[in-house]
């Protein structure tokens, strides 16, 4: 581990100044940015604590639920009106890590977690996301764990996050603040940069950019379903996940919100795909063209052919539990 500065922050004007203008990493939990640092996969000249900022708070907001940045995925997922409402985050929260990962990580840094592509934590090998410029190796190498849907030439690697996909169900945003102090919002979807050319940007915040919190609006459906397939019952992040968000009305899909994981380079959702069932009476035929749009799209590399049948099942399942 290379050595670095730590300054625990006792404000968020002070954990972005601290930050700002220099190759800083913002602490929170730690469960993913220690191991990348001990790696040598990340290696900020200073690391900026953010855990007692004070944002750790679960709030009703009007209609909707604010989630501080700082807020644990254990308090999350056992918030009864995250239980209630939001059954699908709970769900998608407990399907991650293990309780012990849960009780540290948080809501920020969930959605900053970096991807598992083996590639990228070796150091030997070359990244395009560790390293720009330097190539992917994953392209003709090992493609288990890999992305089929938003990839590029320069990289394939998967987003690895259960939390984003269903936020990304919910319509959540996500609110920052600037290294200058301007307060930004962003939809999830403009929020997460795809790969193209430049892979090491994963989102669009900027040095010195502090994620304050989410904001998760009123549910839009009431049958909610996180469904998760792993190599194994816990403690694995998902080959294929699907987040449903759905609301039936007089036999038809109301609204349809569905979001997947293992599938793309960022928490990935298709509004052909949602467009597509939503009016309609549920059927076999319905979810299979479902599918097809979605997985038309999808491009995969060898090792990770089995996603597309695999992914093709698990939306079918959820789509007949979900409108049943
Ligand atoms: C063995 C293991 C298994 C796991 N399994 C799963 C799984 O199945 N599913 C799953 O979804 N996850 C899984 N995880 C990942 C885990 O969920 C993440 O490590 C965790 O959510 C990261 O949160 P943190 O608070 O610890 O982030 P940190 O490690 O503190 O930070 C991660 C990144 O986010 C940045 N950051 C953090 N907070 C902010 C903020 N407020 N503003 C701006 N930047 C910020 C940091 O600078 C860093 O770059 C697993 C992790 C491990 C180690």
């Amino acid at each position: 581990m290379r050595p670095f500065d730590y300054i625990r922050a006792e404000d968020p004007a002070a954990a972005r100044s601290a930050a700002a203008g220099s190759n800083a990493a913002f602490l929170s939990g730690g469960t993913n940015l220690l191991d990348l640092m001990k790696l040598e996969v990340m290696a900020p000249d200073t690391v900026v604590d953010i855990s007692r900022l004070g944002l750790d708070a679960i709030e009703d907001d009007g209609d909707g639920l604010r989630i501080g940045a700082t807020a644990t995925n254990s308090d999350l997922a056992a918030d009864m009106r995250v239980r209630k409402h939001w059954p699908v985050l709970s769900r998608a929260l407990l399907a991650g890590a293990s309780g012990q990962l849960r009780n540290k990580a948080t809501t920020g840094g969930n959605l900053l977690q970096r991807t598992r592509c083996p590639y990228f934590y070796d150091t030997d090998t070359p990244c395009n996301k560790r390293t720009p410029g330097e190539g992917c190796s994953a392209i003709g190498g090992e493609t288990r764990n890999h992305a089929i849907l938003g990839t590029s030439d320069h990289c394939i690697a998967l987003h690895p996050s259960d939390m984003a996909v269903a936020l990304r169900a919910l319509d959540t945003t996500v609110e920052v603040e600037a290294a200058d102090g301007t307060s930004k919002s962003y939809e999830m979807d403009d929020f997460y940069r795809l790969p193209g050319d430049t892979p090491h940007r994963e989102t669009v915040l900027e040095a010195g950019d502090l994620i304050t919190g989410v904001r998760l609006p009123a549910p839009k459906g009431d049958r909610q379903i996180y469904r998760k397939v792993r190599d194994r019952a816990s403690y694995a992040f998902a080959l294929v996940s699907v987040a449903a968000v759905i609301r039936m009305e007089n036999g038809r899909i109301a609204h349809a919100a569905l979001a997947f994981g293992g599938l793309g380079t960022k928490p990935w959702r298709d509004p052909d795909f949602d467009t597509l069932l939503t009016g309609e009476a549920p059927s076999r035929a319905l979810f299979d063209e479902a599918a097809d749009v979605l997985l038309g799209r999808a491009v995969s590399h060898g090792g990770d052919d089995f996603k597309i049948p695999m992914a093709r099942r698990v939306l079918r399942a959820v789509l007949e539990e979900a409108t049943q």
